[in-house]
């Protein structure tokens, strides 16, 4: 079975393979993003003076 998860970004739903977890460091939550949105999502993420507590695909690190 495919699970599912809508992209924080753009709104549309993609299976789970599709798309790569954004995670805040201290928190459960995880936000998912899908490929066409990440250079975006990146480049937002990297201008915020707190980016060093997000973890995940999206920055290019492992955990
Ligand atoms: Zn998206």
């Amino acid at each position: 079975m495919t699970e599912w998860k809508m992209c924080a970004y753009c709104g549309k739903w993609y299976s789970l393979a599709l798309l790569k977890p954004l995670h805040e460091q201290g928190k459960d939550y995880v936000n998912w993003y899908c490929e066409r949105c990440k250079p975006a999502v990146k480049s937002n993420l990297l201008k915020l003076p707190y980016s060093s507590l997000f973890k995940g695909e999206i920055k290019g690190q492992d955990k």
